[in-house]
């Protein structure tokens, strides 16, 4: 029996089969370290791509992983099969809630319009108060340089606050992503002062 309470680590990542295999690897090598450090990984619950490489990262250490998977996916048999656990939920939003929901933190790897949506979302509720807990993007072979310049620009344009760039912490690799969990100084409860330029 576990003494201490389940700390639950959220994982974004790409469902592709067809990015370079150095995303994959990430995923793989992900799963292991929070596998190895006692989180429980949180992610869609996807068999392929990034998603099943994570999956199976975890499994391979003897892991906790839970996946949460909309029933049309189910349906689809896009779910993956060795899961320590795997909620079934009726639509995206659901899923992506419960995602988040009790997460001590949410990691986002490389990945499509899907990740980026979850990642973003994930932000967008840090911004506004609701969402408190560290966001850290493994910036594998630099894939959010464009999104990081991006919110740069939003912030010299305007449209952000330049507090707002401290919401997330960047990595290079997997390896940093505990250090980076533990780390993170706390997101201000007053957040909400600064949310509305
Ligand atoms: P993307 O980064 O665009 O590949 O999107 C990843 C997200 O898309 C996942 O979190 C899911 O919401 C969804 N998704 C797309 N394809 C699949 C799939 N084959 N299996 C599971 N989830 C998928």
């Amino acid at each position: 029996m576990s003494t201490s309470p389940e700390q639950k680590v959220c994982v974004y990542c790409a469902s592709s089969q067809i990015c370079a295999s150095e995303y994959h690897e990430a995923a793989f090598r992900l799963g292991c370290i929070l596998a190895d450090r006692g989180f429980t990984t949180v992610y869609g619950g996807g068999a392929v791509g990034s998603m099943g490489a994570l999956a199976d990262g975890v499994i391979s250490r003897s892991g906790r992983i839970v996946g949460v998977l909309p029933k049309f996916m189910q349906d689809l048999e896009w779910g993956h099969k060795g899961l320590s656990e795997l909620q079934l939920v009726e639509d995206m939003r659901t899923r992506k809630h419960l995602m988040l929901t009790e997460s001590r933190a949410v990691v986002a790897l490389p990945g499509g319009s899907g990740t980026l949506e979850e990642l973003l979302e994930a932000i967008t509720l840090k911004r506004l108060g609701l969402y408190s807990n560290p966001i850290i993007l493994v910036n594998t072979r630099g894939y959010f340089a464009p999104l990081i310049e991006l919110f740069s620009s939003a912030v010299h344009q305007g449209f952000m606050d330049e507090r707002h760039l401290s919401m997330w912490q960047v990595v290079s690799n997997p390896d940093d992503v505990p250090q980076a969990i533990e780390s993170l100084t706390s997101w201000p409860a007053d957040a909400r002062k600064f949310a509305r330029l």
